[in-house]
């Protein structure tokens, strides 16, 4: 029945994060709250080898809108956004992380945003200084700026993943392995309206990060080079007249 079909679909990627999950549930509770819809948590567990996965069958088995499913290997971070976005429902999508830098009780700012622009990225560019140490801010700064200047974007903050977006922003777009930081570029390209507002960031709650300053600096660059070339060999047209 359409009509029990959820409005949002909250999707996140989840790898060892199991002191994270009950808190991230409550706070996103809390979060999608004042906008007074109907809302599902779709967690994808990327095969974590910590307790995890028995955290978010528990979760699952307390309340229906919480959506669980676990890879068989880890598949990577841009994998789980994807495997989960695709058993999304909503007509709205958002992506965050699991590990609550990323705090949910932002999420109406985005919600709002989205009737003017099909997809809204988070910028933790003037947050930074809070939550990240020096060698994250320059890396950070570096690796966007070189993602800027050879996709030919202006994304403040494009390693960001708390953004929102209408469904049909997804609908064409092919994943690979560290899409989830061209998201905003690769949607443009489909014709879509961007935009980015200004989000905080948080230390995470538990656990530790997945990774560290040289793969997040340099393992991009390859693909970041399948994205300048897919931009410059995109095909564009509209079509004038149709007959029959
Ligand atoms: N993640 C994942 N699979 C991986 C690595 C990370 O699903 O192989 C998830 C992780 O659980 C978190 C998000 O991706 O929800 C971002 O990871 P992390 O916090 O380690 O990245 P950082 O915030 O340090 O950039
Ligand atoms: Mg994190």
């Amino acid at each position: 029945m359409s009509s029990d079909l959820p409005i949002l679909s909250i999707v996140l990627p989840c790898f060892n994060e199991e002191g994270n999950l009950r808190a991230l549930i409550a706070a996103i509770r809390a979060g999608v709250e004042p906008l007074a819809i109907g809302y599902e948590i779709i967690i994808t567990d990327d095969c974590s080898r910590d307790g995890s996965w028995g955290v978010l069958k528990e979760l699952a088995a307390e309340d229906p809108r919480i959506r669980v499913q676990k890879f068989e290997s880890n598949c990577g971070q841009s994998a789980a956004m994807w495997a989960g976005m695709k058993t999304a429902r909503g007509k709205f999508l958002m992506t965050l992380d699991a590990d609550l830098q990323n705090d949910p009780h932002e999420i109406p700012r985005f919600i709002a945003a989205l009737e003017h622009y099909d997809c809204v990225c988070g910028s933790r560019v003037e947050s930074r200084r809070k939550g990240d140490n020096s060698v994250r801010i320059i890396s950070s700064r570096i690796a966007n700026g070189v993602r800027n200047w050879l996709s030919g974007d202006t994304i403040s903050d494009s390693g960001c993943c708390f953004r929102a977006f209408k469904r049909e922003c997804i609908e064409n777009l092919k994943f690979f392995k560290g899409m989830h930081r061209f998201m905003p570029t690769l949607i443009k390209l489909e014709g879509f309206s961007v935009t980015e507002i200004p989000i905080g960031t948080n230390p995470r709650f538990a656990g530790k990060t997945n990774y560290g300053v040289w793969n997040r600096l340099f393992a991009s660059f390859y693909d970041l080079l399948a994205v300048r070339w897919m931009k410059s060999r995109m095909v564009h047209y509209k079509i004038a007249e149709r007959i029959n």
